[in-house]
């Protein structure tokens, strides 16, 4: 079976190209979707340069390490990009991106600003024409997590934000990710004030919903959100999975591997796990 993991991160946790070409040879993984995390320096918290690429200009993720590793090895990394939508160049790069260096993913979103700032339309809009799906990070203002240097880090404001992005482009698809995103799988209101909420899963939870409404919406199973929004239950992930099989791909954000053994254990069809390790991804980046 054919895995995709649609969202990884040069250098993190200190890995090299060759570091992570041998971790994915070891896990059976086939592609990584390579994506940047551009963000300015007041955007994110400094605790991360720690663990990226402490070159720069492009904090903390440049676009410049994803292209790095997309040139060494062109068969496995499919690189992503996502400009930051308040330059005023912010659509140029991402047009360049993907004429000059084949960038297939308007990614990793995650900035401190609402979703549908107008910018961010514009860009969201520019991906969709340039057949780009976009992979966003939603994380709230959660009651104060730290003294310094800020109370907190949130993304994108609120699902309420990231609804309206769905609904004003309706033409660009997108992959919700993050924990913002998966404290939605139920509706027990742990998003104002957990990361990774825990407790059996009503069905039927913001998520699903939004996914009945919005077809161009796609879930990221990535990080230890996607992670934990399966194993708080696992009934419903069964259920989940199985019923949104065309919805939502494998990824990690992480080196490790965490979410294999999960997915593994769920009982699934066996052309469940097809869609969701490959299918889905290799769908959006219409290579079927
Ligand atoms: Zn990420």
């Amino acid at each position: 079976m054919q895995i995709i993991d649609c969202h990884n991160h040069p250098d993190w946790q200190g890995q090299d190209s060759e570091a992570f070409i041998r971790e994915m040879d070891r896990l059976g993984i086939d592609q990584c979707w390579m994506q940047s995390w551009e963000a300015p320096l007041d955007d994110f918290d400094p605790a991360y340069l720690n663990r990226t690429c402490p070159l720069g200009p492009e904090y903390p993720l440049p676009f410049s390490r994803v292209l790095h590793y997309a040139e060494r090895h062109p068969d496995r990394f499919i690189p992503g990009y996502c400009p930051d939508p308040r330059r005023p160049d912010a659509i140029a790069r991402l047009e360049a991106a993907v004429s000059i260096y084949g960038v297939k993913i308007c990614g990793e979103w995650k900035l401190r600003m609402l979703f549908d700032n107008p910018d961010s339309i514009q860009l969201f809009r520019r991906a969709g024409e340039l057949g780009l799906p976009v992979v966003i990070h939603l994380d709230y203002p959660l009651p104060r997590q730290q003294v310094w240097p800020r109370p907190n880090y949130w993304y994108g404001g609120s699902m309420d934000a990231f609804e309206r992005a769905l609904a004003a482009c309706p033409d660009t698809l997108f992959l919700g990710h993050a924990p913002g995103f998966w404290a939605h799988m139920t509706d027990d209101g742990q998003h104002e004030t957990c990361s990774y909420p825990k407790g059996a899963v009503t069905p039927g939870g913001r998520i699903e919903r939004m996914l009945e409404r919005y077809p161009n919406l796609y879930c990221d199973l990535s990080g230890g959100s996607g992670f934990n929004a399966l194993n708080r239950d696992h009934g419903n992930a069964r259920r989940f999975l199985t019923l949104w099989q065309d919805r939502v791909l494998y990824g990690r954000d992480d080196v490790g591997n965490i979410h294999m053994p999960l997915i593994d254990s769920l009982g699934l069809a066996d052309s469940v796990r097809e869609k969701i390790y490959a299918g889905n991804a290799r769908r959006l980046l219409r290579q079927i």
